[in-house]
């Protein structure tokens, strides 16, 4: 993914510490433990741009086949029960999901934020499993919730020299009509923290303007979601900087609640900073990466007026040093680079729904499945060998997460059908 770098048919990739040293055939390592990654892609981890990490443990509660038990109406009800607890299990059963998934960097966008043990408890999960991410702090779900700027200047201090932890915020979305002053109040708070943003897109058409001359958009936003925008709206998204992430697993099947189709084929014209995710362990009902990049190599080829041709290599940077890009950690993730951090995964090539691999990226892209991750190292941690968990135990994980679910679906399952 570093085009400067070159991809090898063989090569060594030499790490010391939570570094990048070299890269090329044949180093001389000395006495450094070697990994036999002969039969594997080496590549840098994925990164992805949003996730809702605190509603993992809702999937079976959140039915795709019913609109009933849909994704908002089943969150709204377990938002208000979730204990400080749940979102430990849940983030936690999330992340051991991502790290199988070759998934090495995550922004856990955190809509369900209660009290300040909520994300205490959410970030916790986080360093515990050794996943690399973006907190992004936001209010306690609903239509009017305000973000605690004050628990986010708290998380900052304290989290500050951390490595593998940012801190950022996520906003509910500004009121279709009517003023925005609160919602500028609340976005120039969080620039004052230097807290980057993260929100969901919206294409009221009313906003734009004086959401635009009250200097809102800009590279420090990340807007979730590339549909049903005008060409206008592309433009002063594209013109300001702002960041997309793309959740293609979910804009498709949700396409007529947020408006058509993918708008990757323009946004990729216009040079837009573009990235994907997951969204909603819980909804899209699994962390798998390789379906997201699919999602969209099938999006884009299904509509007839593209102008775009989006080949494999363009999906797998995209899911890498793209994501990188939108958090902000280009520099040190996001491509295997020396003097970059050691965030690497091995993908089997070998297992039988890989081979021949003639081209990696076509084959990552069109047959790579999560079970095909061999080995996940995060800042020279390995966190996966031989396409198992080393830093959780996934029983405990399972039976947290399951126990937490069975008692909100308990719960949850007088007010729903
Ligand atoms: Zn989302």
């Amino acid at each position: 993914m570093d085009r400067a770098v070159g991809d090898f048919a063989e090569a060594d990739v030499l790490v010391e510490g939570n570094t990048i040293k070299a890269i090329g055939p044949n180093l001389s390592v000395g006495e450094a433990p070697e990994i036999d990654a002969r039969g594997c892609l080496v590549m840098p981890g994925f990164v992805d741009t949003h996730c809702h990490l605190w509603n993992t443990f809702l999937r079976g509660s959140i039915r795709g086949d019913d609109p009933a038990r849909g994704y908002f109406p089943v969150t709204n009800l377990a938002g208000p029960l979730c204990t400080p607890e749940d979102a430990y299990n849940s983030v936690r059963f999330g992340i051991a999901q991502e790290l199988l998934s070759g998934i090495t960097t995550v922004n856990n966008y955190a809509h369900n934020v209660r009290s300040a043990a909520h994300a205490d408890s959410e970030i916790k999960a986080m360093l515990e499993a050794g996943i690399r991410g973006r907190f992004s702090y936001g209010p306690a779900g609903g239509r009017t919730g305000r973000v605690n700027m004050a628990d986010v200047a708290r998380l900052q201090a304290t989290w500050r020299t951390n490595p593998r932890l940012t801190i950022g915020v996520n906003l509910e979305n500004p009121p279709p009509t009517g003023p925005i002053d609160t919602f500028i109040r609340e976005v120039t708070e969080a620039r004052r923290l230097g807290a980057p943003i993260s929100l969901h897109s919206f294409a009221n058409p009313g906003l734009y303007e004086p959401l635009q001359s009250r200097g809102f958009f800009g590279p420090d936003v990340l807007f979730i979601h590339a549909q049903g925008f005008t060409d206008q709206q592309r433009r002063i998204l594209v013109d300001n900087g702002v960041k997309l992430s793309m959740s293609p697993v979910i804009e498709m099947p949700y396409s007529t609640v947020r408006s058509g189709y993918i708008q990757f084929d323009e946004l990729e014209q216009l040079g837009a900073k573009l990235s994907l995710s997951i969204d909603s362990i819980g909804a899209s009902a699994n962390a798998d990466f390789f379906n997201v990049m699919r999602a969209l190599q099938f999006s884009h080829k299904q509509r007839a007026d593209t102008k775009t041709k989006l080949l494999p290599r363009r999906i797998v940077e995209l899911a890498t040093i793209e994501g990188a890009r939108t958090l902000g950690l280009d520099g040190q993730v996001g491509s295997l680079t020396p003097g970059k951090k050691a965030d690497i995964i091995m993908v089997r090539k070998t297992d039988i729904n890989m081979v021949p691999v003639m081209d990696p990226y076509f084959s990552l892209v069109y047959s790579g499945l999560p079970q095909n991750v061999d080995t996940v190292v995060v800042d020279g941690k390995m966190l996966v060998a031989n396409g198992k968990l080393t830093s959780l135990d996934v029983g405990a994980v399972i039976t947290a997460a399951n126990s937490s679910a069975q008692r909100l679906e308990l719960q949850m399952s007088k007010s729903l059908p």
